[in-house]
């Protein structure tokens, strides 16, 4: 994955309080200028940032990072891809574990994927159930990874409906689903897809989401805003995404910002 060079980056603005909702800042992609990323974060105004959780090493990291960096909080889960890692017996009990060690903002990243054959459907809802629960039980709210998931998603959590919240990250189901999860109690993530000139769904969602309900993400090291598709994504890019969302919402760059970092901050209680 290429890196942002120095030219690229003096052509970046920056809006003070963003928050990056998710980013895997434990992955290998930000091994080698962990600390760079986090320099270049805070000049683009990033305030803080959340990093869900893919298993439990990742897990492991994240505990790390958050005592090392005030700005960084964790959620605590095993991502559908890994979700062959999840063990009923074994899993709760290290979530346990690390829910004493620390304090997490999230579970998951947890959900279901159905674009990508890593993982029986089976498995990941068995994972996924399991996170649900934590998430009732500890009172945090949800990080769901949903990729042409939407009915089995909702059809899981829909008995809890009251019970537990999150947000739908990196949300590509179009408004009608949109509209279902929102109903549900969760807020939905917007991120560098909304860059993508064709991506008229993803435009729609950003455009009429209401302003209580949605939350600003990188998703790094994926998904980078246009112009730097190719690039490792990192949140000092977010600015690119919040100047095309106050595009779509005709609200300004500033509101953009204050409207999301509102609603991490309530839904992630920072
Ligand atoms: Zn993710």
């Amino acid at each position: 994955m290429k890196h942002l060079t120095p030219e690229k980056l003096a052509q970046l603005s920056s809006y003070p309080g963003i928050i990056d909702s998710h980013i895997h800042l434990d992955s290998q992609a930000f091994a080698s200028d962990l600390d760079q990323c986090l320099s270049r974060a805070a000049r683009a105004g990033v305030s803080r940032m959340l990093l869900p959780s893919t298993d439990e090493s990742s897990s492991r990291r994240i505990l790390q990072l958050t005592q090392q960096h005030p700005q960084l909080s964790g959620g605590l889960g095993i991502h559908p891809h890994q979700a062959a890692e999840f063990d009923p017996q074994r899993s709760p009990r290290v979530w346990r574990d690390f829910l004493q060690q620390s304090k997490w903002a999230a579970i998951g990243e947890t959900g279901l994927e159905l674009h990508y054959d890593f993982c029986p459907l089976q498995t990941q809802k068995q994972s996924l159930q399991a996170q649900i629960e934590l998430a009732a039980e500890t009172g945090l709210p949800l990080i769901l990874h949903c990729r042409l998931a939407e009915e089995p998603l909702y059809e899981m959590l829909q008995p809890w409906a009251g019970k537990v919240s999150g947000v739908v990250h990196c949300f590509t189901g179009g408004w009608e689903w949109a509209l279902k999860f929102l109903d549900l109690g969760f807020y939905i993530g917007v991120g560098g897809l909304v860059t993508l000139p064709k991506a008229a769904e993803v435009h729609e969602v950003a455009e009429k989401v209401p302003g209580d309900r949605w939350l600003l993400e990188t998703d790094g090291p994926y998904l980078s805003p246009v112009p730097f598709r190719g690039f490792r994504n990192e949140s000092c890019l977010l600015p690119l995404v919040v100047e095309r969302i106050a595009t779509l919402r005709k609200i300004s760059a500033p509101e953009v910002v204050r409207q999301t970092a509102e609603n991490a901050f309530s839904l992630f209680r920072l």
